[in-house]
C-alpha cells in the first residue's frame, strides 16, 4: 500500500474566505501515484474548515451570510471564549462547516459526484494556516 502526506498552506488576506483547493488535491493524487484508494483532506486549525460543495460565487456569499447569521463576529463581547481572543465565531463556523472530507480515488482521479469541489473555509484569516492531505491506496 502506498501512503502520501502533504500540507497545503494558505494565507487568506481577509478574516473569512473560501479557497477552491481541488486543483491542489488533484496534484497531490498525481504525486502520490495512487490509482485506487482514499484521499483525506482536513483543516489543521480549529477556526478553519475543509468541505465539499458547488464552485459558485453566489453560493459562497450565501454560506457567509448564513454563517454570520448563526454566529456573528460582532459584537465580540457576546462570546465567553473572547475574554482573551476575538475568534469565538470562527470556532463555531468551523464546527458547522466541518473539519475534513474523504474522497474516493478511482483510476487515479477524485471520484466526485456532479459539481463537487473541495474548499478550504477560512473563518479567522490574515495569518498562515494549513490543511493536511493524506492519501492511501494502491
Ligand atoms: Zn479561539
Amino acid at each position: 500500500m502506498k501512503s502520501y502526506r502533504k500540507e497545503l498552506w494558505f494565507e487568506v488576506p481577509t478574516r473569512r474566505g473560501f479557497v477552491n483547493i481541488t486543483p491542489d488535491v488533484e496534484k497531490c493524487i498525481v504525486e502520490s501515484g495512487v490509482k485506487e484508494g482514499l484521499c483525506l483532506v482536513n483543516a489543521m486549525h480549529i477556526t478553519a474548515s475543509v468541505f465539499i460543495n458547488d464552485n459558485e460565487s453566489g453560493l459562497h456569499s450565501d454560506f457567509d451570510k448564513w454563517l454570520e447569521g448563526l454566529a456573528p463576529h460582532e459584537p465580540t463581547s457576546q462570546y465567553r471564549h473572547n475574554s482573551a481572543e476575538d475568534n469565538a465565531d470562527a470556532h463555531l463556523k468551523r464546527t458547522i462547516m466541518g473539519r475534513e472530507v474523504v474522497v474516493a480515488i478511482t483510476e487515479g482521479r477524485l471520484d466526485f459526484g456532479p459539481w463537487e469541489s473541495i474548499f478550504y473555509g477560512e473563518f479567522d484569516g490574515r495569518r498562515r494556516k494549513r490543511a493536511l492531505v493524506k492519501i492511501i491506496g494502491e
